[in-house]
């Protein structure tokens, strides 16, 4: 990948982080938020809980976009954390973050590589 190319990334990832931490700073305002009819207020949890499982999402995006702008920093961005093949640059412009090819994705969503522990250990070393 050249230098272009990885600043395109670069730009965004940086953008989603942004726009990602943003909504994560918001968690307190959801968790807080108070009504005193009862009927609302199970209606409200419901949301509560909905927003909450989008935050978690959130953040579990969150991590894998901080873990693959480390990885342009070290050089390894790019590249399959599971077979180290190049993963497709149409696959890295939907999906700027990705950490596998579309190949050892599969098999990470199928349980058969511990992707997280991966990432974990990645940013566990910076
Ligand atoms: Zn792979």
């Amino acid at each position: 990948m050249n230098r272009t190319e990885l600043e395109k990334y670069k730009a965004m990832l940086e953008a989603k982080q942004t726009e990602l931490s943003g909504g994560i700073r918001n968690r307190d305002e959801i968790l807080i938020e108070k009504t005193p009819d009862a009927l609302d207020e199970v209606q409200l949890a419901g949301e509560r809980e909905l927003a909450i499982r989008n935050l978690d999402r959130e953040a579990n995006l969150l991590r894998n976009v901080r873990a693959a702008l480390f990885r342009i920093n070290d050089g390894s961005y790019g590249i399959c954390m599971h077979c180290e093949e190049e993963i497709k640059p149409k696959r890295l412009d939907a999906v700027p973050w990705a950490a596998y090819c579309i190949k050892c994705q599969e098999a990470v969503d199928r349980h058969e590589i511990a992707a997280s522990e991966s990432i974990d250990d990645l940013l566990a070393a910076a």
